[in-house]
């Protein structure tokens, strides 16, 4: 699929991708969400399935894999 931002010649492929989302004060982090990332602009989109299951993800609590470190860069 061609990407979507306009004068971007790039198209979109399949990749894993690690997927944060800030919630409140904490930071979730998802490892191996399937995207379409664009190969020139890095443009993501997400199918609305995968938005479904990031959501269910969130709202179930689900008990995290792994605890991740959260840096302050400033
Ligand atoms: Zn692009």
């Amino acid at each position: 699929m061609k990407c979507s931002i306009q004068g971007c010649p790039g198209t979109y492929e399949q990749r894993l991708i690690v997927h944060t989302v800030k919630k409140g004060a904490d930071v979730l982090v998802f490892e191996n969400v399937p995207s379409e990332v664009c190969d020139v602009c890095s443009d993501m989109l997400f199918a609305p399935e995968t938005i479904r299951h990031l959501e269910q993800l969130m709202s179930r609590r689900t008990k995290p894999e792994r605890q991740a470190p959260v840096y302050e860069y400033a």
